[in-house]
């Protein structure tokens, strides 16, 4: 996908120096910026341990990667973009897991949606045969008794 941005470092005129690391979104709300956050571990002199840090950027979010919350992107450093941002999402790594899972819950839905009208269309055409020939209908009525039963 081809974009007209000019701070696209794949299609703009932007250089990506610097540093280089993966983080997760966490807010996409603002046009074309994304807040990514990472988690690393520093070292604490005082207890001689071990601790789990974390730190948001902010950084450019190209229109030809659009990526959104949850996603695992991986991020590069570029020249100054504007206040905040510094940083520019060069690919998502991952997709995050609850826009698949919604995406798959969504077709399935539509799928039993399908069964169900068809099942309610089977049961109405039936009826009508019961109304139109009452002996040939009383004929099906008895065939039928028993196999529900047997459902049962
Ligand atoms: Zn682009």
């Amino acid at each position: 996908m081809q974009c007209n941005d000019a701070k696209c470092p794949f299609h703009g005129h932007l250089k990506v120096r610097g540093n280089i690391f993966s983080g997760t979104v966490k807010s996409a709300k603002a046009p074309k910026t994304v807040s990514v956050e990472r988690t690393f571990v520093i070292y604490v002199p005082k207890y001689e341990r071990y601790k789990k840090t974390k730190s948001r950027i902010s950084a450019h979010n190209p229109d030809c990667i659009a990526a959104k919350e949850g996603d695992i992107v991986q991020v590069g450093e570029t020249r100054k973009l504007s206040k905040t941002k510094s940083f520019v999402v060069l690919k998502i790594e991952k997709k995050s897991g609850t826009r698949q899972a919604a995406a798959e819950e969504k077709e399935i839905e539509h799928e039993k949606e399908i069964v169900a009208e068809e099942t309610h269309e089977k049961k109405e055409h039936e009826g009508h045969v019961h109304e139109e020939g009452k002996k040939h209908a009383e004929k099906k009525h008895a065939e039928k008794a028993p196999k529900k039963k047997g459902k049962k």
